[in-house]
């Protein structure tokens, strides 16, 4: 078994990025709004803000009370899209129940969605068409490129299908000639997909749902889950017992969840180039 070290491949993706940024005519602009003070999301802004830094793109951060008005969320994010030193913009999620996620995230402009939610990113990724993509799924695509993992031709078994990675990694998947199922909590017999999956991906967000049983001899398991159990974290998948049946797996931590910023850095350069053209 080989590990799927997502350290490493962030590590070489920001230092690519780095040194592109260091010559290009104006840095990159990123915004994060935040709503509130949740300390989930103070650790994610957190996050983005040190690689914004670390690549020497203009960082700021716009933060709201809990209590904001539909009005002046709208108004801000209209702000920021008419500004051009903006190049991305993230709302943090999640938000409070007075706000409209979907219409916030529909309000930012095609082209500055760097966490590629919005329904006309979703619908170019659909159609196989050049979009900002969620950077999770992104993330695993990368990874696996990276390990020269070839998915095309492959039995690819998705659990979880999330708008924020079970969706678009489907989508990312076909477009690059899987063969793809998509699981989720109505699925009947969980086991009789998971086995015949050439790449496993679990996106669920239990410990240990995915069991040896469930997979087959030499499979690429990718472990998306994040669950924090008395303080220490552990993904969806029983790494213990299957790590010496798989041919590649990532761990958790030090997987998939080391590339979600490593792909929003990407996006935020990829809006740069849009708006530059
Ligand atoms: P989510 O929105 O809660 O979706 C979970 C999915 O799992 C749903 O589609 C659900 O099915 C399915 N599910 C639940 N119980 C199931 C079962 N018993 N059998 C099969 N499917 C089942 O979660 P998410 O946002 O996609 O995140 C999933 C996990 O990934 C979480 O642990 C999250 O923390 C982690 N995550 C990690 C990163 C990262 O950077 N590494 C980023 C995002 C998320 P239904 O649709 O039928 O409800």
């Amino acid at each position: 078994m080989e590990l799927l070290d997502g350290r490493l491949v962030k590590k070489e993706i920001l230092n690519k990025l780095k040194e592109e940024v260091a010559h290009l005519d104006r840095s990159p602009g990123l915004v994060v709004v935040q709503v509130g003070e949740d300390p989930a999301s103070n650790v994610y802004v957190g996050q983005k803000e040190k690689m914004a830094k670390e690549l020497g793109y203009q960082y700021s951060h716009v933060k709201l009370v809990s209590d904001v008005t539909q009005e002046k969320i709208e108004e801000v994010i209209d702000g920021l899209n008419a500004d051009e030193t903006v190049d991305g913009i993230i709302v943090q999620m999640p938000l409070p129940k007075q706000l409209d996620t979907k219409r916030i995230q529909n309000l930012i402009r095609v082209d500055k969605d760097v966490d590629g939610l919005s329904d006309m990113n979703a619908g170019k990724l659909i159609h196989n068409e050049d979009a900002l993509m969620p950077c999770t799924p992104k993330g695993i695509m990368d990874i696996l490129e990276y390990y020269q993992i070839d998915v095309e031709g492959k039995n690819v078994v998705i659990v979880g299908r999330s708008d924020l990675v079970g969706k678009p990694l489907a989508a990312m998947m076909l477009n690059k000639n899987a063969t793809v199922t998509v699981c989720h909590s109505k699925t009947v017999n969980l086991a009789h997909y998971t086995k015949q999956a050439d790449i496993l991906v679990a996106a669920v967000g239990k410990k240990n749902i995915i069991t040896p049983d469930m997979v087959k001899d030499g499979a690429v398991i990718i472990d998306v889950g994040i669950n924090r159990i008395d303080g220490k974290l552990y993904g969806d998948v029983d790494f213990e017992g299957v790590k010496d049946k798989v041919s590649y797996i990532t761990p958790v931590p030090g997987g998939v969840g080391q590339m979600t910023v490593a792909e929003l850095a990407k996006n935020v350069l990829k809006a740069y180039h849009n708006i530059e053209k």
